[in-house]
């Protein structure tokens, strides 16, 4: 099942997603305030990140080749940062271009959405704490985190995490493709298989130092091919299974 917020009108609802891409229907979920039974061609609907998290975490370096092109050597452990919800834009907004910063970077990344509160799962039970997987683009100042060596100030910009379109249940997020493109050209083209620490083991490490809440959200690293974007492109990541989370860059005019 695939499952989007939607603002319609006044109201926003949840809504399921069927058909075929380019051609999706939202169909409200029953008990939706505000929904009234109505289908509506999504084309035809503002789409709203697919959850409102109390945190979003993130993991670096979880593919070994991406490591390799930062010139990281590869952690022991899972290197673990925060991103703050005010980051998040859904499909289709803006990503605002920052002043501060030269070189802002795409990062294509599968991010796993929490369905129920987790306080230290194990790797038997860790995968019943998640509602679904969603795509998910890290974006980074990478001159602001080179300078740093710290990533916070560098990925938390407003319109720093694209996150959608929506999300999907019962996927298996063991071989998943994952692409990025900008302006059509392939960029990044993973897959989840080659994660250093795979879904259950990062949700037992972050599990054991914060209780995650439904909603919350991970992003699980991402692939080589990082690169540089800049106000006029349209970065797109696209991830099998999911669907394709666009957006365009403009530069911000604060
Ligand atoms: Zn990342």
């Amino acid at each position: 099942m695939r499952i989007a917020r939607v603002s319609l009108g006044e109201q926003v609802s949840l809504v399921s997603v069927e058909g075929e891409p380019g051609e999706e229907i939202a169909v409200p979920i029953d008990g939706q305030a505000g929904a009234r039974g109505e289908r509506h061609r999504l084309a035809d609907v503002v789409l709203l990140p697919p959850v409102q998290p109390s945190k979003i975490v993130a993991v670096g370096r979880n593919y070994a080749e991406h490591a390799a092109e930062l010139g990281s050597t590869l952690a022991e452990r899972p290197r673990i940062f925060l991103k703050p919800p005010s980051s998040l834009i859904a499909r289709g907004q803006p990503i605002r271009y920052p002043a501060e910063s030269q070189e802002v970077h795409h990062e294509a990344e599968l991010a796993i959405i929490i369905g129920r509160e987790c306080r230290r799962a194990s790797v038997e039970d860790a995968l019943t704490y998640v509602l679904g997987y969603t795509c998910a683009n890290d974006v980074t100042a990478r001159d602001i985190q080179r300078a740093e060596g710290l990533p916070s100030y560098a990925k938390s910009f407003d319109t720093f995490c694209p996150l959608g379109p929506w999300l999907t249940t019962n996927l298996d997020p063991t071989a998943l493709h994952i692409t990025c493109t900008v302006n059509g050209e392939l960029r990044q083209n993973g897959n989840t298989r080659d994660m250093l620490w795979d879904v259950r083991q990062l949700i037992v490490h972050i599990s054991a130092a914060m209780t995650l809440l439904p909603d919350d959200v991970i992003l699980t690293g991402t692939p080589a091919g990082v690169g540089p974007i800049k106000p006029g492109d349209e970065v797109a990541v696209t991830i099998e299974g999911i669907g394709t989370l666009s957006n365009s860059v403009v530069q911000d005019h604060h």
